[in-house]
């Protein structure tokens, strides 16, 4: 260890390091500008940090190791902080993670679009200006049995755009039992509120009866809306009234029906030995005149919030000047439009929609692979965890099929410490997964980090990770 010295003589000087053979390709890949500013970040952070010890002994940083450290720091700069991360957590549609990965069909569109000038809204027959809906319309249509059919940024903004439309100024009746708050601040409350409408309460929080919306409509009311209560379930001494029931009521009091479906599964999901979920053609089936859901939930699309129902009622809505604000570009207009042509071979969903493959997987297949990978984890973290196979449960996520849990398989590191150590250590093994170059991320429950493996599609990758794992695990 070298003897004491000042601190401000200890560290290279910017313009020396600038000079230096080493920064000069950094200066042609990213700029001068660039480099100044990341060369004064690493000095200044030296020299903080030495301050903080007093500048009591330490080892000067050479200027060559400061350049390396700016190469570094240039180089995350330039991958941006949106990166490709590996969903372990057991929670398939997971709205941090991005929720549903598009299947290869939807990417292709996306890079076709995005390369491309495309007749968006243009019809290419006439040559005249066309409707950016047509592209996703006549798909829409025939999967929900609805007249009409439109798109925008996502569910909460279908939910919004409609009810501004069908009931601004006036109200809106809402079962008690229905007014959700899903999370990422969608409260129904605060959006009836924010399109400007009144809400009504019906009923109580368990119990809503078919006379309570007949008593609740007044000479103000604009709708009945029905909210599927995703992320929760109530049970118990419990009454909702069905779709079919309300539908004739409102339309008896001359009233639309809207239901905002949440996850919108179009196509019934038993036929794959899943959970029920209602869809979109059952809605419009039982007579609801608008229905909205999202397309990245279980649709399994890029993030969309879709719209079908009678066609009067999306004509207004697409009149409404909210629209074009909240309106789909073309690079998710192409990706949505690609799933929604899977749908067209259900027999084949299965394997061609990721969602759909990742919900299906059985306990079995995830076995197998969790025995393959078992030894490759168990090497990578030698001496420092150990890794176990046990069973747990999948939840699909962002509000859909909330009660439903899926059998899964999942990889279980605990760290090798005195217990009352562990606990804070399995926190370090979990950052130490996340500062991986694609991040791994799993579960921390009861002293363990869970690797639930029902959606690792590409196994190579996290064996590639698991060879980056020493050198992180010494930085951690
Ligand atoms: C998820 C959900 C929403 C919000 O949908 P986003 O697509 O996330 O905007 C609205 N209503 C219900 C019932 C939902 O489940």
């Amino acid at each position: 260890m070298p003897a004491a010295r000042p601190i401000q003589a200890s560290i290279p000087s910017v313009d020396r390091i600038l000079r230096l053979a080493s920064v000069a390709p950094l200066v042609a890949d990213h700029g001068r500008d660039a480099v100044v500013a990341a060369v004064r970040a690493e000095v200044d952070g030296l020299r903080a940090a030495l301050t903080r010890r007093r500048g009591a002994t330490h080892s000067a940083a050479s200027a060559e190791k400061i350049a390396a450290q700016v190469a570094v720091r240039l180089q995350a700069d330039a991958t941006g902080s949106l990166q490709p991360v590996i969903n372990l957590t057991g929670t398939i549609l997971h709205t941090n993670l991005g929720r549903a990965v598009l299947p290869q069909a939807a990417i292709e569109a996306i890079a076709s679009a995005a390369r491309n000038a495309v007749n968006l809204e243009f019809d290419l027959e006439s040559g005249r200006r066309g409707d950016r809906d047509r592209h996703l319309e006549d798909l829409l249509t025939q999967m929900t049995g609805a007249d009409k059919a439109t798109a925008v940024n996502n569910n909460a903004a279908a939910v919004l755009l409609a009810l501004n439309t069908l009931a601004h100024r006036k109200d809106v009746l809402v079962s008690r039992g229905e007014l959700i708050e899903i999370g990422g601040e969608f409260r129904m409350p605060e959006i009836m509120q924010r399109a400007g409408c009144r809400l009504v309460e019906v009923g109580t929080t368990n119990r809503t009866h078919l006379k309570d919306y007949a008593e609740a409509i007044g000479p103000r009311t604009a709708l009945i809306m029905k909210v599927h209560p995703s992320n929760y379930r109530i049970v118990g001494y419990a009454k909702a009234v069905d779709e079919g029931s309300l539908a004739k009521l409102a339309h008896a009091r001359g009233l639309p029906l809207v239901s905002d479906l949440g996850a919108g599964a179009l196509l019934d999901l038993r036929r794959w030995g899943l959970p029920q979920e209602p869809t979109p053609a059952e809605m419009i089936a039982a007579g609801v005149d608008l229905v909205t859901f999202s397309a990245d939930k279980l649709v399994g699309g890029p993030q969309a919030g879709i719209i079908v129902g009678r066609r009067e009622l999306v004509e207004r809505i697409n009149r409404n000047a909210l629209k074009r604000a909240l309106r789909l570009d073309k690079l998710r207009l192409a990706a949505l439009a690609a799933v929604l042509r899977l749908y067209a071979n259900p027999d084949r969903l299965a394997t061609s929609l990721p969602l759909l493959r990742c919900l299906c997987r059985s306990k079995s297949d995830i076995e197998a692979q969790a025995l393959r990978l078992l030894p490759q984890v168990a090497r990578a973290l030698a001496g420092h965890a150990t890794v176990t196979i046990e069973s747990c449960e999948s939840q699909i996520g962002s509000g859909s099929l909330p009660g439903d849990r899926l059998p899964s398989v999942a990889l279980a590191i605990r760290a090798v410490l005195p217990r009352h150590l562990a606990s804070a250590r399995v926190e370090r093994l979990a950052r130490t997964f996340r500062a991986l170059p694609i991040p791994l991320i799993g579960r921390v429950h009861g002293g363990a980090l869970f690797f639930d493996l029902r959606c690792l599609d590409d196994e190579g990758r996290l064996v590639e990770q698991l060879d980056r794992l020493p050198q992180v695990l010494k930085k951690h």
